[in-house]
């Protein structure tokens, strides 16, 4: 007889063992809810609700099916298989494999421990498998650690056909409409409103049980996240009718007081099963062919993400595990410093900002977890490590296999296998993609001074000191043109001015 192990992060039935199609036929399906798991890190409160109150919604929606589903709430995920195993003792568990490096393995030893046998089938939840992937590489390059987004995004656009023509050429003559993505809206705009969910028990109940018993950090009262699939499809369809068409000019942009923006705020349900990428692109490119006030850069911006980056990194990460985790090219070393922890403590506007709506939501929307979050740690001198670990414990979308290559590789550059130069910049991109400086005591055209952004020594102290590795860089030549137009005095009190901030970091008083 064979059981159907739902790991948390695998709630479908679009894909896997449960799926109708599939040719795996379970009698039952069996869940563990592991205590061991939510007190392994001091993770952001919203996180645990929200896996743990889908994961008994999704329990409770295959009973409604008449599924027969046991659901054991162990101290850890052994103590749970010895339990089903105690009374099945002949049973096979069957799971998809899991996306996370050594996930599978720990999952196997643990079955095995347990007294039972798993069997581990494709991960389905993904639109590109790992055959598909290492054939196109082994095709597109010599060496087997090269790997460019945009030439993997454009194969998948040919390969799904989406926003393809009948030619087989890409819809309005490009592949990317980048360029037009990078506004900023008027200062009356106002995002339009979020969808709310009405969520029965589970969250309540979950929530309680996650205040009383375990460690955790950020506020849960803003928690609004779908926890079904039937809000999920909500979400996803909301977001098509009211966000999607000013998804693209804003997708670049940071503005005071709007935490999500045009943003699609899909990405924790994705990860947890709840949608399938393949649903959640074809919903997007549906509602362009539907609406002439959806426009093609876009849409055509938001399948970039899906099928473009999310599948690149969870390939890149598989076959670069476990080096991957922790690489550090650069020899960053330094502790992650205190307003990552209090958003309360630093003055600088647009750091406060992000780390508040990581505090408040569990998530921060994409630029400023790259040109914020990531820049400062970059620049600061953060051991990739420590971030990662800090983005993984405190985002509601964070898992290992998509936390690490987002930070170590597009992050702060611990490695570079996703881009040929570091994502560093100094104030001059937060003035001219939000608002934060205007009512910030941070000046951001100073770089040297009491009241000079942090941003910009800290970005040509970064510069100077890495010069060995990226002055001959071909696409950072320019910028060290302009550190070589200063003169030494110059580059002493920017050297100078990057000490004082990291010490104020340091001690909370930036
Ligand atoms: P939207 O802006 O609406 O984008 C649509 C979808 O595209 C997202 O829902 C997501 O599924 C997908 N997507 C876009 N970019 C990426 C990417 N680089 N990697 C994977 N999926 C992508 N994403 C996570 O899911 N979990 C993480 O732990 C995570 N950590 C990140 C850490 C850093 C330092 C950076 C720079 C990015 C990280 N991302 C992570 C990627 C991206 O920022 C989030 O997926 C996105 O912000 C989620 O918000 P959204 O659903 O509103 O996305």
């Amino acid at each position: 007889m064979t059981t159907a192990l739902v790991l948390g992060d695998q709630l479908t039935r679009q894909a896997g063992p449960l799926a109708a199609e599939h040719d795996v036929d379970p009698d039952r399906v069996l869940m563990v809810e592991s205590r061991a798991f939510a007190t392994r890190r001091r993770y952001h409160s919203q996180k645990l609700t929200l896996l743990f109150a889908a994961m008994r919604n999704f329990r409770d929606a295959l009973r409604d099916d008449g599924w027969t589903v046991r659901y054991e709430r162990a101290d850890t995920f052994r103590q749970g298989f010895e339990r089903f195993f105690a009374d099945h003792p002949d049973e096979t568990l069957v799971a998809m494999e899991p996306a996370s490096h050594g996930a599978g393995r720990g999952l196997r030893d643990a079955v095995s421990t347990a007294g039972g046998d798993l069997e581990l089938v494709a991960n389905e939840t993904f639109l590109c498998s790992p055959e598909a992937f290492d054939e196109w590489h082994a095709g597109a390059y010599d060496d087997a650690d090269t790997y460019r987004q945009e030439e993997f995004y454009r194969w998948m656009r040919r390969r799904t056909g989406f926003l393809l023509t009948d030619d087989g050429e890409p819809e309005g003559g490009s592949w990317n409409y980048d360029e037009q993505n990078r506004e900023t809206p008027p200062a009356d705009y106002e995002s339009p409103p979020l969808p709310t969910f009405d969520y029965g028990e589970h969250v309540g109940e979950v929530r309680e049980w996650v205040e009383e018993a375990v460690e955790t950090w950020g506020s849960d009262e803003e928690f609004g996240w779908p926890v079904r699939r039937g809000q999920a499809l909500d979400a996803l369809a909301d977001f098509c009718a009211n966000r999607l068409a000013d998804f693209g000019p804003y997708q670049d942009a940071m503005v005071g007081g709007e935490w999500a923006l045009d943003h699609s705020l899909l990405s924790a349900a994705i990860n947890l099963g709840l949608l399938h990428p393949r649903e959640v692109v074809e919903a997007a490119v549906e509602t362009y062919r539907e609406r002439e006030d959806v426009p093609l850069n876009s849409v055509e911006g938001f399948v970039r993400q899906l099928l473009g980056w999310r599948e690149f990194v969870r390939h890149v990460y598989r076959r670069e595990m476990p080096d991957l985790a922790d690489a550090n090219q650069l020899d960053h070393e330094r502790d992650l410093p205190p307003l990552y922890r209090d958003a309360g403590a630093t003055d600088a506007a647009c750091l406060s900002e992000a780390v508040g709506h990581v505090e408040e939501r569990g998530y921060a929307h994409h630029i400023e977890r790259l040109m914020l979050l990531s820049n400062f740690a970059l620049t600061y001198g953060t051991d990739p490590r420590e971030l990662t670990e800090w983005f993984h414990r405190s985002f509601v979308d964070g898992f290992h296999w998509v936390t690490v290559p987002n930070v170590v590789g597009m992050g702060v550059y611990a490695s570079d296998a996703f881009a040929t130069k570091p994502y560093a910049s100094s104030a001059a991109y937060v003035d001219r993609m939000s608002d934060y400086c205007d009512d910030c005591p941070y000046d951001p055209d100073a770089t040297t001074g009491d009241d000079a952004c942090p941003f910009n020594s800290l970005y040509w102290d970064f510069l100077d000191h890495h010069e060995e590795r990226f002055r001959h860089n071909h696409r950072m030549a320019a910028v060290y043109h302009h550190w070589d137009e200063r003169d030494e005095d110059e580059r002493d009190a920017v050297r100078e001015r990057a000490a004082e901030v990291r010490r104020a970091a340091r001690d909370g008083s930036l």
